[in-house]
Parts: structure tokens; C-alpha cells; sequence
């Protein structure tokens, strides 16, 4: 029986970069509006122990923390501070092994908040979408200006010490169709980042991502095939593509939750600034992902929310799919490697 083993917390719903493809605030679900800017200690205490009381219940010997926005690190040093405090006392009763994540946009990324993390054990990714050109088109500020050189300048103080590169998780990188993958590829590598995952823009069947104009293009995986057959003839094992490994890991046989590829039930809890819980960030490009309960005032099991329509689309694996569906994935290939949301 799957459950949930981690849980991304979104601390702040606002953010500092005004990004053309955001799937947080630009596509359909726009909860956030209705979401206070930060989250309160009220809510991520009471989170940390519903999420303590939950694995202590499910025998969960560990547990994912994913600290998310909007911005995360605009919630502020101090009150991060408190937020890894308290999660490490409370979850520390029940003897949880807790895996701390943060994926920032790196604007505000110094020195300081690498030493949090350091003393915290939390691991962090940063959004750089490639070169500057590349990361430019997108990911603006409310001016309009790229946040390139602020995010590299980020990135550089990631790797110029042990300490902080073992903060460090490595790049997300949302696809641009036009960028030339190849000189994406090498960029990251030319700058000292061997740890990158490429993402897809978020869309679905009515929504196509950029550049796509009918659903059967494969541009996208064009895209990534010329990366992936460029990450074989480098032939360095030190390079990791999180894409990559996953699809060989689901070709081999291997079980994952990643929420883009193959047919698992995701195991994500999404607990937003006011406490309500939402569905798995994916969906938001489709539909409002508001489960209609909050940490605060109700309890959450994975058995119940997997009952309801919205929580199917998450949990609900290969017995949710439309029968065409099941045919194509039985017909194709053998239960694997198709993108989940279209
Ligand atoms: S940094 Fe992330 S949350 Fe902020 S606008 Fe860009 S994609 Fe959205």
C-alpha cells in the first residue's frame, strides 16, 4: 500500500522572479492568490507533527522535507531557522530520519544562507535554465531584466568551497525548444555543475508546452535525445541527469516516483503557506489542486485522499488510467516511460 513519504512545504507563495512559464502563478490553478505571502510557525509546527505522527504510524523510517515556494528563501533566515528547528525536534522524538530539500531560484542565495543549510543538513537546488541566453528569455524579474549573473554568481559560491558544494544538489533546468541542447549541455559542465535535471514546462492536452504545436511533435524529446546522446559520448560517470537515470532505472525494471515518467502512485503531499493541502504541483498546469483539507483542522491519509478525483490523478497508477490509455502503455511499451500529464 503506497503512503506519503515526502512532503513539500510551500513557505512562501510569492516570488521575485516573474518566470514566462511558471507554472505557479501563470497556468490554471491560481490558489495562490487566496494564499497568504509566508508561512506561519502555527502551520509548519502543526505539519511537523502530523507528518511525525503519520510515519510513526506507517512505520516510515524516513521522510522527505522539500522546502518549496513561490520563493522559499523568501521566508527569511531567521524564520527558516525556527521552521528546521522545530521539525528537527519534533520529527527527532519519533526517531525520523528526515531528508531536508529546498529548491530556490537563487537570488538570495549568500553565504549566510549556506551556512544554514550546512548546520541543517538540507540539501538545495537551484533553477538555472542553461546559458545566459537561454536562462534570460525566462526567467525574468518584474522588470523584465534576466536574472542570469545574480543566479551564477549563486552558483559559483555553491561550488567554491567543500562545505557549500556539499549543500549543493545541482541545476534544474526547464527545456527552451529553441536553445541549442548541446551548447546547454556544456554550459553547465563548463561552469563546474555535473549534477543538472532538464524539466519540461508544464502543459497539458489543451495547453501544449512552447514551441509544441500538435500533440504528436517530439520536439521535446528531440531536444533531449541530442543532450542524451551527447552525455554518452562525453562517457563521464561523474555527470548526473536525474532524466536519464530514471528512464534507464524504468527500462531495467526498477521502480521510482518521479512524477513526470512511468505509472507508480506519487507519494508527494503538497501542504501550501495556509495549511491546505494540495495535490502534486504537475496538476496545476490542468486544474486547481486543492484537496479540500488543511493541515491545521484535518488529518490526512493516503487511502482517503486517494478516494477522490483529484488524488486519483496522483495516486491512482496505472489502474486510473482511461482504458485507451492502458492499451497504448500495454501496446507500446510495457508499463513504462510515458509522460504522465501529457
Ligand atoms: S522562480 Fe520558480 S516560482 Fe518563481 S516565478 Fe520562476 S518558476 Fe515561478
Amino acid at each position: 500500500m503506497s503512503k506519503f513519504t515526502t512532503f513539500l512545504l510551500k513557505v512562501a507563495s510569492r516570488c521575485n522572479l516573474d518566470c514566462t512559464y511558471c507554472y505557479e502563478f501563470k497556468l490554471a490553478d491560481q490558489s495562490w492568490k487566496d494564499q497568504p505571502h509566508l508561512m506561519t510557525s502555527e502551520v509548519w509546527r502543526v505539519s511537523a507533527e502530523k507528518i511525525s505522527d503519520y510515519a510513526l504510524k506507517h512505520e516510515l523510517l524516513s521522510v522527505g522535507i522539500n522546502l518549496h515556494g513561490g520563493e522559499p528563501l523568501l521566508l527569511g533566515k531567521k524564520n527558516i531557522r525556527f521552521l528546521l528547528s522545530d521539525f528537527k525536534s519534533i520529527l527527532s522524538k519519533n526517531n525520523i530520519n528526515v531528508s531536508y530539500g529546498l529548491q530556490t531560484n537563487g537570488v538570495l542565495l549568500d553565504q549566510e544562507w549556506l551556512d544554514i543549510f550546512s548546520e541543517f543538513n538540507v540539501r538545495i537546488g537551484i533553477s538555472l535554465d542553461g546559458d545566459p541566453n537561454a536562462h534570460d528569455k525566462n526567467r525574468v524579474f518584474f522588470s523584465g531584466k534576466g536574472s542570469y549573473a545574480i543566479v551564477r554568481e549563486a552558483i559559483n559560491l555553491c561550488l567554491s568551497q567543500a562545505k557549500n558544494r556539499e549543500v549543493f544538489g545541482g541545476t534544474l533546468a526547464v527545456i527552451d525548444v529553441e536553445s541549442d541542447p548541446i551548447e546547454v549541455l556544456h554550459h553547465f559542465l563548463d561552469i563546474g555543475v555535473k549534477t543538472v535535471d532538464f524539466l519540461f514546462p508544464d502543459a497539458n492536452w489543451d495547453s501544449l508546452p512552447p514551441g509544441k504545436k500538435h500533440f504528436h511533435e517530439t520536439i521535446y524529446a528531440d531536444w533531449l535525445i541530442k543532450v542524451f546522446n551527447e552525455y554518452l559520448r562525453i562517457n563521464d560517470p561523474s555527470i548526473s541527469i536525474r532524466i536519464f537515470e530514471t528512464l534507464i532505472k524504468l527500462c531495467l525494471g526498477y521502480k521510482h516516483n518521479m512524477d513526470i515518467f512511468g505509472i507508480a502512485p506519487i507519494e508527494i503531499l503538497v501542504i501550501s503557506a495556509n495549511g491546505d493541502l494540495h495535490a502534486l504541483d504537475s496538476l496545476k498546469a490542468s486544474l486547481p489542486t486543492y484537496l479540500g483539507k488543511n493541515i491545521l483542522s484535518d488529518d490526512f491519509e493516503y487511502s482517503t485522499i486517494a478516494k477522490t478525483e483529484l488524488g486519483k490523478a496522483q495516486t491512482g497508477g496505472y489502474e486510473n488510467l482511461a482504458d485507451k490509455c492502458k492499451a497504448c502503455v500495454n501496446s507500446l511499451i510495457p508499463s513504462f516511460t510515458y509522460i504522465r500529464y501529457g
